[in-house]
């Protein structure tokens, strides 16, 4: 048991039908039916092979795409033949979600073997919009078409999805009503992570937020300065912008501009709240660059009246990194400025430099900022890399994630209540 929720290490899977709710959730090419990625898949191949080499008969639920992001609405097939290249062992497929034939394949299945069901959202009740809209509690979810027709099939629940965590649908929440419950490896490792980040992070703890998710950045910066978590916090990217702007620093008109149209003007003034409260812990920016033929860069008193600023610029570059190399615990989320071009990447870069060679734990999630990690291959150099974040984004926001949440709730459920 760790953080309240079973492990894997704590039932006998011989012989049992186990169903595994993972977080393969990749972009998809619809035109040629297949995967632009699949590091989520690798990611929760551990916890598979574990389940089947300890005898399980492993039933896997996921889903592909949502209703809201409806172009990567589409089938698991593609993700069945890239496990079974992963997992160097057969992975069966059935097109059919809960239906007579998924229950039949199920039935059949003998010890060790693998089959991955059909996208899990292709049934109602899994609907993003349906979560939002009708919001089930966990014991409505436990009555649902998916839950009822599969839990009676099955003896446990492993739930490897900590990416999907922040989703409160039945194939994530329902199960652990009425099955003994688990949380495969990468949830463990992804959630125990987190978790010692938020309780006892080992200290000078310092949060790098920057990138262009504004209202996020600002609950994880608020929660992490009241709780006390943070001792320092770097910003970069828009959200240094504005924290800028709150202190009525010149950012150059061009980003006061579009910090407006983003429609982000409110957060000037929670901005200017936030630093009342905290400022000896926040720290900005002293300089910054912009691209007028190329890049250009001055201290803030300097600037030119019109810019918009896409980076930090290189002083501040350099007192970030050496904040993060004598750092023991380094969070971070959002790249410091526009690091998709040649002359805005130089804040981010140096940043990220310093993540990879801190002797600090470092821990890094979210979208842009792993494809940071990745463009300048520093991926082995990270302490770890998040799957999941909008779960993670979620949880250090301050909020108990819902699975997490059922999780400890099937925890409670015994092993021999079972069939
Ligand atoms: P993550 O995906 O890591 O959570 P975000 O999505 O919040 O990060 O932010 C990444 C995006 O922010 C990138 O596309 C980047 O170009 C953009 N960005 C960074 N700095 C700025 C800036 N100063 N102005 C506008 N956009 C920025
Ligand atoms: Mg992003």
């Amino acid at each position: 048991m760790r953080f309240g929720i079973r492990t894997l290490d704590e039932a006998d899977f011989r012989g049992k039908t186990v169903l595994c709710r993972v977080d393969i959730n990749q972009p998809v090419d619809r035109q040629t039916g297949t995967l632009k990625s699949i590091n989520r898949i690798a990611a929760c191949v551990p916890t598979i092979r574990e389940l089947s080499d300890k005898g399980a008969k492993v039933v896997l639920l996921a889903h592909q795409g949502s209703d809201i992001e409806y172009k990567n609405f589409y089938t698991t097939k593609p993700h069945a033949a890239v496990l079974e290249r992963l997992l160097e062992r057969q992975v069966q497929w059935i097109d059919d979600v809960c239906g007579p034939a998924a229950r039949e394949k199920i039935k059949a299945l003998k010890d060790g073997e693998i089959l991955l069901l059909d996208n899990v959202r292709f049934v109602s009740e899994e609907q993003t919009l349906f979560e939002k809209k009708l919001r089930l509690t966990h014991e409505q979810q436990a009555k649902t078409l998916l839950v009822e027709k599969l839990a009676p099939l099955a003896d446990l629940y492993v739930c490897d999805a900590f990416a999907a965590a922040h989703r409160d649908q039945p194939s994530l929440c329902g199960f652990e009503q009425v099955l003994p419950s688990y949380m495969g490896r990468l949830f463990e490792k992804e959630y125990c992570t987190v978790s010692q980040v938020m309780e006892a992070p080992e200290r000078p703890c310092v949060f790098v937020l920057g990138g262009a998710k504004i209202a996020d950045a600002f609950e994880m910066m608020n929660t992490v300065l009241e709780r006390g978590v943070a001792d320092r916090v770097l910003t970069g990217g828009l959200v240094a912008n504005i924290f800028l702007a709150s202190q009525g620093k010149p950012v150059g008109q061009g980003s006061l501009d579009f910090i407006a149209r983003s429609n982000y003007s409110e957060y000037i003034e929670k901005a200017a709240a936030l630093y009342a409260r905290f400022g000896e812990k926040i720290q900005l920016p002293t300089d910054l660059a912009w691209v007028e033929e190329h890049r250009q860069e001055a201290a803030l008193g300097e600037l030119p009246g019109d810019i918009t600023a896409l980076d930090i610029g290189s002083a501040t570059a350099e007192s970030y990194a050496e904040v993060i190399r004598s750092a023991k615990t380094v969070f971070v989320n959002g790249p410091m400025g526009v690091f998709e071009k040649a002359e805005t990447e130089k804040g981010t870069k140096t940043v990220w430099q310093a993540l990879a060679d801190t002797p600090g734990f470092t821990v890094l999630g979210g979208g842009d900022s792993i494809t940071a990690t990745e463009k300048y291959d520093l991926t082995e150099k990270m302490g770890y890399i998040c799957t999941g974040g909008g779960a993670l984004i979620r949880f250090l926001s301050g909020e108990e994630l819902p699975v997490v949440k059922a999780l400890r709730h099937g925890a409670n459920i015994p092993e021999s209540k079972v069939r």
